[in-house]
Order: C-alpha cells, then sequence, then structure tokens
C-alpha cells in the first residue's frame, strides 16, 4: 500500500464529464488498496474568467480582493470532484487551504508555501476516506486568503506530498509528460522518460508552464518523487529525478520558450559599490521574477543596466525602478517590447563547450538578432523580437537534434 498524491489541471476538470474521469482514476487506484490525497485546480478557463472580471472593475485591483476572488475557482472543482467520488461508493472530504493550514507568506498573487498541518488530512485517510484539497490556494498568518502564482496547484500537490511523507506526487495534465520543447507548438519533440530537477528547474522558470517552477524546487528539496503523466491515458510519463551521469552526454535536453516579456533599462546611473543593490532590491522584495539583467562598463562613473520582467509585471517593476533610479541620480528609465526569451537548457551545457557556440550560429543562420544574453551553469537564453520566437524555437529544436524524426523537417507550429 502507497500513499499516493495525485494532481489534476484545469483541463482535466474541465467539465462534469472530466471531474467523473478523474474520480474513476483516483477511485481506482483508491480499489487498489492505497491511500489517495488529490490535489485540484479550478476548472479550465475559470481563473481567466475571474481575473478578468476583476479587470472589468479596475485596471489595478487590490492584490488581497483579488486572490480572494480567484481562489474561489478551486472551491467549486474539490466540492464537484468529492461528489463524484462519493457517488462511486467511496468517501472523500474536500479541503479549502484553510482547513489543512497551509500557511503562506503575505505576498498576494505570488505566495510561497510556509508550512502544511498534515494531521487533518492523516485523519480522514485513517478512517479509508480520500481527501480532496484546493490547489493554488493559501492562508497568511492574519487569516487572509493567498494564490501561489498562476500554475501553483502544482507546488500545492508537492507541498502536501512532502508534509504527507507521500511515496509519490503523480501530476497528470494534458500532455503525456515532459518534452524537449512544448509538444502543443512543435509535433516533432519528444517525451522525456527522465528529466533532471535543475534541468526542470530551468525549464519551468524559463516558460515550460508544464510545472510550477516551486514544484520542482520542494520535489528536488524534499526527495519527493514527481511523475508528470496524462489524465487521458495510462501511459507512463516523465520522472523528475535527481541528476544522473548520463544525462550529461546529450548537450541539451530541451528548448523553452517565453513570450510577453518586457526589457528594461535604467540609463546613466552614478556608479557607486551599492547602485546595482538599491537598485535591485526592491524588486526582489516585491517577489518580481526579473532575469536576463546586463549592466553595462563603466564610462565616466555612469552604467547602464537592462533586465527583463514579465509583462504582466512591468507596470510594477517600473514604478519601482523608477523610483530607485531617481534617488540614485539615474538619468532615466526605458521599456522596451514585448520581447520573446529562447532557452536551451542542459545539464550537458557544463561538458559540451561548443552549445553557445551553436546556439549563436543556428540564429545568425536564421538572421535573428540577439538582444540579451544569459548564462546559468545548465542554461543559456538570448532575447529576441517575438516576431522570430517561432523560427528560433523550431531551429534550435532541430539544431541540436531534439526532433523525434531524425533528419526530418521539425514542422512546428506557430508560437
Ligand atoms: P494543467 O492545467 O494540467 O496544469 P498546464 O497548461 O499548466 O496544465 O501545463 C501543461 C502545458 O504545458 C501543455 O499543454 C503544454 O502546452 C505546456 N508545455 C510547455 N512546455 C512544455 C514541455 N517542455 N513539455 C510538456 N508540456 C509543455
Ligand atoms: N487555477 C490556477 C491557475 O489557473 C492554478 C492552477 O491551475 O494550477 O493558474
Ligand atoms: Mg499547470
Amino acid at each position: 500500500m502507497a500513499l499516493i498524491v495525485q494532481k489534476y489541471g484545469g483541463t482535466s476538470v474541465a467539465d462534469v464529464a472530466r471531474i467523473n474521469a478523474v474520480a474513476d482514476r483516483v477511485v481506482k487506484t483508491h480499489e487498489q488498496g492505497h491511500e489517495v490525497v488529490v490535489v485540484v485546480s479550478a476548472m479550465a478557463g475559470e481563473t481567466d474568467r475571474l481575473i478578468q472580471l476583476a479587470k472589468q472593475i479596475t485596471d489595478r485591483p487590490n492584490e488581497r480582493e483579488l486572490d480572494q476572488l480567484v481562489a474561489t475557482g478551486e472551491q467549486v472543482s474539490i466540492a464537484l470532484l468529492a461528489m463524484a467520488i462519493e457517488q462511486r461508493g467511496h468517501q472523500a472530504r474536500s479541503f479549502l487551504a484553510h482547513q489543512v493550514r497551509i500557511r503562506t507568506d503575505s505576498n498576494f498573487s505570488r505566495a510561497s508555501i510556509l508550512s502544511i498541518d498534515a494531521s487533518s488530512i492523516l485523519d480522514r485517510l485513517g478512517e479509508r476516506k480520500i481527501a480532496v484539497v484546493a490547489g493554488f490556494q493559501g492562508i497568511d498568518d492574519e487569516g487572509n486568503i493567498t494564490t501561489l502564482g498562476r500554475g501553483g496547484s502544482d507546488t500545492t500537490a508537492v507541498a502536501v506530498a512532502a508534509a504527507l511523507h507521500a511515496d509519490v506526487c503523480e501530476i497528470y495534465t494534458d500532455v503525456n509528460g515532459v518534452y524537449t520543447t512544448d509538444p502543443n507548438v512543435c509535433p516533432t519533440a519528444r517525451k522525456l522518460k527522465r528529466i533532471s530537477h535543475d534541468e526542470m528547474l530551468e525549464l519551468a522558470s524559463l516558460g515550460a508552464k508544464v510545472l510550477h517552477i516551486r514544484s520542482v524546487a520542494f520535489a528536488k528539496k524534499f526527495g519527493v518523487p514527481l511523475h508528470v503523466r496524462s489524465s487521458f491515458s495510462d501511459e507512463e510519463g516523465t520522472w523528475v529525478v535527481p541528476e544522473e551521469k548520463e544525462m550529461e552526454s546529450a548537450p541539451i535536453t530541451g528548448v523553452t520558450y517565453a513570450k510577453n516579456e518586457m526589457r528594461l533599462r535604467v540609463l546613466g546611473v552614478p556608479d557607486t559599490p551599492t547602485a546595482t543593490r538599491d537598485l535591485v532590491a526592491p524588486l526582489a522584495g516585491a517577489g518580481l521574477h526579473i532575469d536576463v539583467m546586463v549592466q553595462s562598463a563603466s564610462v565616466d562613473g555612469f552604467f547602464d543596466l537592462a533586465f527583463t520582467v514579465p509583462k504582466d509585471e512591468a507596470l510594477q517593476a517600473r514604478e519601482l525602478i523608477e523610483h530607485a533610479a531617481d534617488e540614485l541620480g539615474a538619468v532615466g528609465v526605458e521599456s522596451e517590447g514585448p520581447v520573446a526569451k529562447v532557452s536551451v537548457v542542459g545539464v550537458g551545457i557544463r561538458t559540451h563547450t561548443q552549445a553557445p557556440g551553436k546556439v549563436f550560429e543556428t540564429l545568425a543562420r536564421e538572421n535573428i538578432p540577439i538582444q540579451m544574453i544569459a548564462f546559468s551553469e545548465i542554461r543559456l537564453s538570448v532575447i529576441i523580437d517575438e516576431n522570430h520566437l517561432n523560427t528560433a524555437v523550431n531551429a534550435l529544436h532541430q539544431a541540436f537534434g531534439l526532433d523525434s524524426s531524425a533528419g526530418g523537417e521539425a514542422g512546428c507550429e506557430t508560437v
């Protein structure tokens, strides 16, 4: 007998028929003798619909009220799923975040989980009940409802699995696993049997939304076995695992992209040892996702700083950086975009020193100008014009030999 946490995303609970199909799978697992905890997202499109409602009232909704609103999506799906399970003759109990004390900080819309009290779930499992937990939401120390960021139900699932010392956390979604690039964009993308935590962290942080980044960080930190698979088949999916030696033999594991990034530039910053810290600290403090940062060499005591940020965080980022730039006496702040970030990821980048050259050569051959570059040990990202995104993903996927049809046309669709 194992303790299994199963997480179902929005498309897997999109309507009553799909909720019934999820209930069938959950009940089947339970009938095999396992203890089952299910984490669910809101029904497909519901979170977007709620956000749009708020946007019809104001461009900048109060952050607490927005979380109070969007967290309702998951309340609907847990109750419906619990009913569907009971309908099949099994006992179920649904839980909102405050009922299992999923404690978070107070960073509304991007809160981090601090602790989970597993006792109420364990009590229900002891009664042979199936626990159904709302994904995406938490509660802060003042009792406010918080949310974990878009796609955050994955993180709820892995955190719950860690708190329960579960044997496995299965992430059921609308694709068969983690692929070399988004399979909905590139039909020749290949499913990976295994991927290392660090590679998955990079893919997730660079735009592959198949897993929420913090879910991977939790899985790595707490050693939770993580299996990404399809809710529409029984096919084995992709295991996210500690790094294995042979993983380095491939130069890269995947290509990923993020659209809708903005490039912010702070011009003419007086060069002091504390200037970069003073500029960046307020952005980091607000939990904004800054990336690809380039600081120019100091000329006559002044430098420029450029970085990217997701478009929906750009307004807040610009306000914060303008304030900091003003205080430092910088010349000004400019924002440009939207731009796209295309990244190649793989532990093999460490050993295959020719990988960066291949990226630059491939983009040059396609006549795609590179605006900014960022390296880490296992990833290389370039910022390019959004119009070139499809060509770049396609060409890089092919250049690194990732296509399933070796030698054939990549055949990627428009991103
Ligand atoms: P869910 O609603 O189940 O949480 P998501 O939409 O959040 O599902 O994530 C699944 C989607 O992630 C897929 O439909 C796919 O388009 C996208 N995706 C992006 N990159 C990848 C990748 N490398 N491998 C698999 N899926 C990817
Ligand atoms: N419902 C939330 C969202 O749409 C959380 C999730 O799906 O994981 O982002
Ligand atoms: Mg998701």
